[in-house]
């Protein structure tokens, strides 16, 4: 029973019997066991409130770490190709400015040549070295414009050891340097014999800029003067101008001196102090120009060399990548500007894809993770539910290898039980034959003289027969041979009946004609019955009473019946019994009524009860038990009851049978 109980449990449900662990037992304290039932995927865990915050956490630590990982990701692309382009970037301007040097250079090398040859010239020497006269002044002056005509330089002249110039190729021109003083300037002050020196400044005379180139002449170590030759650095402006975007060239000081953006030139890159601007006021080196700041801003200074630069243009503020180089031969620096724009374009496009990849990758990860968990749960899932079978299997086993034992157990019992059962059923049927014999016991002298009447008038007929055959009597033989038969016939009836009553049972049940079997009994009875001097009523119904039961038995219950009514009303004097019979219901009905001593209480008690008997010499005890326990088994009952008016009736009631008798003999 129990086994069976668990069975039906555990097949109620296969699904919880197992369980795996919960991925997220560790974090929340597994208050809960830390497991979920097995067949349940955690996924789908969406009822559980703590399974779903975790979930969320998850989410947006993934989310965070997606964001933190696109962001690394963008500003590395980002840094890297701005990195990449900077340099190239860089690479073109080295490119620009080596150009731009070359060009210098050759500039330089070409009329630094110039102020070498004519301080070593003899007319020069010759000039210098004696007083000036007009003549050789004019005659000097034509040497010197025919000089710097052909050589292209914006002036050429010559300087007497004071500073004043004495001789120039513009002696004729209206702005004529001839009579200046020039001995505040650098490259007089420099200048060396055999050598070239170079210095950029304003004129004073007709407020040009250029670079002066000087060499000092001297004869026999003595100091004559210098010549100098101005030339204007347009070619490298023309250069520059050129091209999209800006250069420019700065001085030591950071003045601009050359630049492709007009607006620039002669404007600061910082703020000049206060002695810087006066040793310019004192060297005239700009003319006596205001030295604006520009409004130029270093921003970044890149590994390369080069530098981001927000500078100020007449179209407004614009971020530059600055290169620069100096220029040691002019004493200046060479600044080449070039629009970041494409750069950081691109930069940010690698960026955006950069972080778009890494976004990606973490969402693919994170997906990744969760399949990987989620194929890990559902394996420990399957280990868990195979455990689970496994050992619903051993139980299953164990409980059937119970079952078994308690079937065999059952099958025992149910055989003893039929074993006893077939015990009592040949005991009762050795009570009912016991009773029976009783019965017959009692039958017997009735019967006894029933057959010795006609055994005494068979003698007489067999004997007279005899004598009618000697006298050939053949009628007389004939009438008393058939009354022999007769009797014969009747002594037959009586013993069939005898036998018939104390044969067994077939055990058979059928439909039995209730008429058939009263009479049978009231004739087993009937010597009896005359004996006691009873009348027995017999009232049948309309039709055939067929009920079903065993007609042997049945016929046996109403001898017992009717053997007992006589014993109760013998004594007196009128003694009737009545037999009646039909059909209530669905039932038939057999009532055996006497009118005779009736029951007491103390007999009604025990009536049904196995040897009770108020008999003191004849009674068993077993007649109303047997009876009763017969009519049971054929599905009805027998009780008893006192007539109202004296004596008591026994009542049978069996099932009705649909067809007519046909177990009946
Ligand atoms: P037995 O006849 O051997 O005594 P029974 O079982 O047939 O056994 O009867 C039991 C007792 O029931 C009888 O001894 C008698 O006292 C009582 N009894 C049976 N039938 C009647 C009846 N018709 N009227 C009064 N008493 C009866």
């Amino acid at each position: 029973m129990d086994a069976l109980a668990v069975n039906a449990k555990q097949a109620r449900m296969p699904t919880w019997a197992g369980q795996v662990p919960c991925r997220y037992r560790h974090r929340c304290g597994a208050r809960c066991g830390g497991k979920v039932p097995a067949g349940l995927d955690p996924v789908h865990l969406t009822h559980l409130e703590c399974v779903m915050t975790f979930r969320r956490r998850d989410f947006l630590i993934s989310l965070a770490l997606a964001v933190l990982c696109a962001v690394v990701a963008g500003w590395a692309g980002y840094k890297m190709v701005c990195a990449a382009g900077i340099n190239e970037q860089h690479a073109l301007a080295e490119r620009r400015m080596d150009i731009a040097n070359e060009t210098l250079e050759r500039e330089i090398e070409k009329y630094g040549l110039l102020p070498r040859t004519a301080a070593v010239s003899p007319n020069v020497i010759d000039f210098l070295s004696r007083p000036a006269t007009a003549e050789g002044v004019a005659e000097i002056n034509r040497q010197l414009r025919t000089l710097n005509d052909s050589a292209g330089t914006l002036q050429t002249y010559l300087v007497d050891p004071s500073g004043r110039i004495v001789a120039s190729s513009n002696w004729s021109e209206k702005d004529s340097f001839i009579g200046r003083d020039i001995s505040y300037r650098p490259y007089f002050q420099n200048a060396q014999p055999g050598r070239t020196t170079g210095y950029y400044a304003v004129g004073t005379t007709g407020d040009a800029p250029g670079y002066f180139l000087a060499s000092a002449v001297e004869d026999g170590g003595r100091r004559l003067g210098v010549v100098a030759v101005k030339l204007g650095l347009d070619q490298l402006e023309r250069l520059w101008l050129g091209q999209p975007e800006p250069a420019l060239m700065v001085d030591d000081n950071g003045i601009v001196v050359v630049s492709s953006v007009p607006d620039w030139k002669f404007g600061a890159l910082r703020p000049l102090p206060a002695a810087t601007l006066a040793h310019l006021e004192a060297s005239q080196q700009y003319n006596h120009r205001e030295i604006r700041t520009l409004d130029w801003k270093v921003l970044t200074t890149f590994r390369n060399g080069s530098f981001l630069v927000r500078a100020g243009t007449p179209a407004g503020t614009a971020t530059y990548l600055a290169a620069g180089r100096p220029v040691p031969d002019l004493h200046m620096h060479m600044i080449v500007l070039s629009e970041p724009r494409e750069v950081y374009r691109v930069a940010w496009g690698w960026a955006i894809a950069c972080a778009a990849l890494a976004a990606l990758a973490c969402a693919l990860l994170h997906v990744l993770n969760m399949r990987r968990l989620s194929i890990r749960e559902r394996l420990a899932m399957r280990e868990a539910l195979q455990a689970s079978h496994d050992r619903l299997e051993i139980l299953v086993e164990a409980r059937s290898a119970e079952l078994r034992r308690a079937n065999e157990g059952l099958r025992r019992e149910v055989s003893e039980r039929i074993q006893a059962v077939k015990q009592l059923q040949s005991f009762q049927e050795e009570l009912i034959r016991t009773e029976n014999l009783a019965v017959i016991g009692q039958l017997s002298a009735g019967i006894a003289h029933e057959i010795n009447q006609p055994l005494a008038a068979l003698s007489t007929l067999s004997a007279n027969a005899v004598r009618f055959l000697e006298r050939n009597d053949l009628a007389t033989v004939r009438l008393n041979l058939g009354r022999i038969s007769d009797l014969v016939a009747r002594m037959g009836a009586l013993t069939g009946q005898l036998r018939s009553f104390a044969r067994r049972s077939t055990g058979e049940i059928g439909a039995t004609a209730v008429g058939l079997r009263v009479d049978g009994a009231v004739a087993l009875l009937a010597h009896r019955l005359t004996k006691d001097g009873v009348v027995v009523e017999l009232l049948p119904p309309g039709g055939v009473l067929t009920v079903l039961c065993d007609p042997v038995r049945l016929e046996q219950v109403l001898v017992n019946l009717i053997s007992n009514a006589v014993d109760a009303s013998s004594d007196l004097r009128v003694p009737h019994i009545q037999v009646s019979w039909g059909a209530e219901g669905e039932s038939g009905i057999i009532r055996v009524r006497d009118n005779g001593i009736g029951l007491t209480d103390a007999v009604k008690a025990h009536l049904f009860e196995p040897f009770f008997t108020t008999k003191k010499t004849s009674g068993l005890g077993l007649g109303l038990a047997i009876s009763a326990d017969i009519i049971r088994g054929f599905g009805g009952a027998l009780t008893a009851d006192n007539n109202p008016d004296g004596g008591a009736t026994f009542t049978i009631t069996l099932p009705l049978a649909e067809q007519k008798e046909t177990c009946d003999a």
